[in-house]
This record gives structure tokens, sequence and C-alpha cells, in this order.
């Protein structure tokens, strides 16, 4: 008997939105459903390697389409892991799916036009039912105590699960497409679309019993045979992308480790709208098998907007994180790529600093994270922070080591304001000492800066310091106009102090001001106005 299961609200919120759009590109599909094979193949494949007792275990590994342009349906199978009955019901009828949350985000912040939102993040399986009249799941999983079962659905508010004789391990989709998508059953349709998106699969893929693509690993071949066209379509195809990539580190290296990498940057830090966390996405390979598609500590933490593909031949496949010799060279390896993409960054900022610039208005944020908590990458991710000055322009910045160039001898620090906006630190008292005496001052307007400026401490054996805490000295300054004299001074800063009672430290006088006749200075070393902030909005 099929028991019937409703769809998670979520589910059929997308599916109501998948079916009804307008969506030109639904060939997408074909795309997601490989991608998915090939996912579930790569699982199968590290399987393997821990465990003995798998169904089938002698099957090839390989992706198999079918059409039948009599019946109007298109199969595709894989010999991959399967899904037992829970699993069916979990992952396909549940959202898990990271580029199908962000989709209905997306959605609900009601930006763009959903139809653009399909190809913009991508709905995974469900994208299926663009074409689809119905979809049948047939599943075996790898564990050979489960039976197999089929899952069914019209996309509408439910599906049906049941359990299906004669099935080998694996998956195989049977779509039986609606009146407007009948060319998905015709051979030279689907061979046209597979030739475009599934060049990177790394199994064997038939349709109707002819191969289509030959597998290579992209980046093991070298740099002067691959056109732009073929990075951006394994960038898509890797990362499981729609923009194309924003910049790209191909690499190799024999010593210490012998290493071939890709890296992207996508164009949008994904992190933006604080709505998600970016998970790591630099997949682990050995001699092309996948070890893990999103290895925890591979690369440091802020390197979390990264995707792309690290393949070193000096780890052993069953690498394990728990064996104290596994995990010293995941860290060296993480280490090596580190160091070779911030090299990559820094020329980047040299050679082309407007791109540069473009990179940094997305991605600094992560660069600043690293600077304050990535100890063994923080002195090359300072000199990869840049700030607006009082000296250049608005919208143009500098960097640490541009700023210590223009620094007299006299100069022993380097001075720092925070502010909401450029307008409001040239507005308030803080600037005016340090302008008049040629001194620059750096401009942050983020709420992150003092907790970096707070973790660097220096930059080049130069302190880093506040421009408005107490413990700045200036130098003396030849007064213009009428001082008061030292028992007039005297008799007004008791007044103010007696006046302000408990909510001053303490009132003095001061050189530091030019136009300006007070200002209140942060004598607190401890906390800075910006942390007092944020500890108020969390005690709220
Ligand atoms: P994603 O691939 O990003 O996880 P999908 O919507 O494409 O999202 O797929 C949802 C889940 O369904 C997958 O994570 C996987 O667990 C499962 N799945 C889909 N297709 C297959 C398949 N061919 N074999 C095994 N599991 C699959
Ligand atoms: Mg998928």
């Amino acid at each position: 008997m099929p028991e019937t299961h409703e769809f998670q609200a979520e589910i059929k919120q997308l599916l109501d939105i998948v079916i009804h759009s307008l969506y030109t590109e639904k060939e997408i599909f074909i795309r997601e459903l490989v991608s998915n094979a090939s996912d579930a193949l790569e699982k199968l494949r590290h399987t393997q390697l821990t465990e003995k007792d798998i169904a089938d275990a002698d099957q090839e590994l390989e992706i198999k389409l079918t059409t039948d342009d009599q019946a109007h349906t298109l199969t595709i199978e894989d010999t991959g892991i399967g899904m037992t009955h829970d699993e069916l019901v979990k992952n396909l009828g549940t959202i898990a799916h990271s580029g199908s949350k962000a989709f209905l985000q997306a959605i609900k912040e009601g930006g763009a036009k959903n139809d653009n939102l399909i190809g913009q993040f991508g709905v995974g399986f469900y994208s299926a039912f663009m074409v689809a009249k119905s979809v049948k799941v047939y599943s075996r999983s790898w564990q050979s105590a489960e039976s197999g079962h089929v899952w069914t659905s019209d996309g509408s508010g439910s599906y049906s699960v049941e359990e299906a004789a004669d099935l080998t391990r694996g998956t195989k989709i049977v779509i039986e497409l609606n009146d407007d998508s009948h060319d998905y059953a015709t051979a030279d349709r689907v061979k046209s679309v597979l030739e475009r998106y599934s060049a990177f699969v790394s199994f064997p893929i038939q349709l109707n019993g002819d191969r289509v693509n030959k597998v290579s690993a992209l980046w093991l071949r070298s740099k002067s045979e691959i056109t732009d066209e073929e990075y951006t379509e394994f960038y898509k195809f890797q990362a499981h992308a729609y923009d194309e990539p924003r910049l790209k580190l191909h690499f190799s290296a024999d010593a210490p480790l012998a290493i071939n990498s890709i890296l992207f940057v996508p164009q949008n830090n994904p992190e933006k709208f604080g709505m998600t966390r970016a998970e790591p996405a630099v997949s682990l390979y050995c001699r092309k098998v996948l070890i893990d598609p999103s290895p925890k500590d591979l690369l440091p933490e802020w390197g979390r907007f990264l995707k792309g593909v690290i393949d070193s031949e000096d780890l052993p496949l069953n690498i394990s994180r728990e064996t104290m010799q596994d995990r010293a060279l995941i860290d060296k390896l993480g280490k090596v790529v580190t160091k070779r993409f911030l090299k990559f960054l820094a020329d980047e900022a040299k050679n082309r600093p407007e791109d540069y610039a473009k990179f940094y208005t997305e991605f600094g944020y992560f660069l600043k994270e690293g600077a304050a908590t990535d100890f063994t990458h923080k002195e090359q991710l300072s000199k990869l922070l840049r700030f607006e000055s009082s000296l250049t322009d608005a919208g143009k910045t500098t960097s640490f080591a541009d700023y210590v160039s223009r620094m007299g001898e006299e100069q022993k620090e380097i001075y720092f304001l925070i502010g909401p906006s450029r307008a409001a630190i040239e507005r308030g008292p803080y600037l005016e000492g340090f302008k008049s005496r040629n001194l620059e001052v750096l401009f942050c307007y983020e709420a992150v800066d003092d907790y970096v400026m707070r973790n660097l401490g220096e930059f080049d054996g130069k302190k880093l310091v506040a421009a408005d805490s107490a413990d700045v000295k200036l130098d003396e300054k030849e007064q213009e106009g009428e001082a008061l004299s030292k028992d007039e001074m005297d008799a007004l800063a008791k007044w103010l102090k007696e006046t302000l009672g408990e909510r001053v430290n303490e009132v003095k006088s001061s050189d530091r001001l030019v136009e300006s006749p007070a200002a209140v200075l942060n004598a607190d070393s401890f906390m800075t106005p910006q942390m007092r902030a944020m500890m108020k909005a969390l005690q709220k």
C-alpha cells in the first residue's frame, strides 16, 4: 500500500513557484539531476573506503539517461549511494538544500522577479517539476538490509512512497514530461544540454547507450590548454553556482606537498544580507577522488567564501581527522593553499587595483575577520585591508603600507577614527587636532572595524591608535588668539566636572582642538564606545 505524505510547507511554496514559473531555461533541470547523480556516486565511492557490506558491490559507477519520445519520458539513473525509505521522505520532502533555502529567502525579501531567482539560486531536485507531469524516484540504498522504494509526486501538495521490488543499488528518476516539454524526450535535445553541462562529471554518462562525456579533472590539466569558458562551466558545475566567477586562481605545487588546486571567488558575498552563513565549499580530492566536498577545517574560517577544489596526492584516501598525523597533513595543506591565495590577492591589488577594489567592497569583510582572528595569516591579511582616510578622496581607499609611507619622521603611531560615515567623522571634533598637525587618520565605517583594529594592534611595528582615545599625545602647538590663563582654565574645568558629575571621569585642558571648544574622549582602555553600544544592544 502506498503511504501518502504532505510536503513541508516551504516545499509546497517552492513547488508552486517552480511549476508556475515562466523561467525560460528549463533545461537546467538536467544539470541538477545529473549533478545529484554525480554527488550520489561520489558518496558511494567514499563509502566504499570505509564500509565492507555494500549492496551490488560489482555495479559500474555510472549515469545513464534514456529518452522515450513515444511515452514522453526522460529517465536518469545512477548506481550511487541510493536512498532508504526515510531518506526519500527527508531528502525529497523537506527543505535541506541550501540553494532552495536561499531562493525562498530571496522571494520573502521580495527582491527580483521569481523567474529570475530560479536561475540565480537553482532549486535542485525540484527543478524537475518545471517540465514534469509527474516524477517517480526509484531508489535502493547501498545498505543491503534495506529494501527499495518508489517515491511519486505530481508536484502538488503531496507525494507517496511505496516499496518496490527488484531494484539494484542506486536511484532511477522517471520524468513524465508535460505537454510543453516533450522535446526533452528526444535524444538530440538532451544530448546538446548534456554536452554543455556535464563535461566535468567524473563518471561515465550514457545517453540511450552511447557515451557522451570524457572524464577529465580540469585541475590536473595544464593552464594553457584551458579556456575561460571551461573554467566558468567548471565553476558552475563544481560550486553549484549560477554566476560567473569574479576571480580565479589555478596553481600547482610540488613541495612541501604535491598540490593541484583551482580556487574561485564568486561575484557576490553570500552573507551580505546577514541571513546565511557560508559553508566551506572548497572540495578536498586525492588523485581525482573526492574525499570531502565541504571540509570544515582545511581552510581558515574566513575563507568560507571560496569555491573550488584542492587535490593532493600526498593524502591517504581514507584520511581521518581523528589521527594526529592526518590532522597535521590537512593543516599543512590548508596553510600552503591559504598562503598562495593571499599572495594571489596581493598581486591582484598591485596589478589590477580597480578590480581589487571591487572585490574588496564585496568580500573585504572576510579579510577583516581573518586579520582579527587568524594569527597565522594576520600579517599577510593586514596588508590587504583598505580604508578611506583624511587624505583620500571620498570613495577611494588606502592601505596601511601606503599610510606608513606617508608618515613623517616624528609620527610613531597609526591613527584611525570609527564613525558611521565620512561626513560624520569629518563633522566631529576629533579630527581637527590631527589635521592641523598634518597627521593622516584612517576612517572606519564598519561595526567590525573596532574589533579588527584592537586585535591587529599594530602594523609594521606601529601601534594602531584610536584618535578619540584619551591617551593620544599630540605635540605642543602654537596657540592662536588669546588663551585662558592657567587659573581660569582650572576654574572652568572644576565647574564642568561639578556640573557633569558622574557622567565624566575627568575634565582637562588640551591642545587637541582647533575649532571646537570641547570634545568627549574615551578614557576607558578596555571598552570603546563602539563596544559599549554593542553590549547595550545585546542586553536588550
Ligand atoms: P542538493 O543536491 O543541493 O542537496 P537537491 O534538491 O538537488 O539538493 O537534492 C536534495 C537531496 O536529495 C540531496 O541532498 C540528496 O540527499 C538527495 N538526492 C537527490 N538525488 C539523489 C540521487 N540521485 N541519489 C541519492 N540521493 C539523492
Ligand atoms: Mg542537487
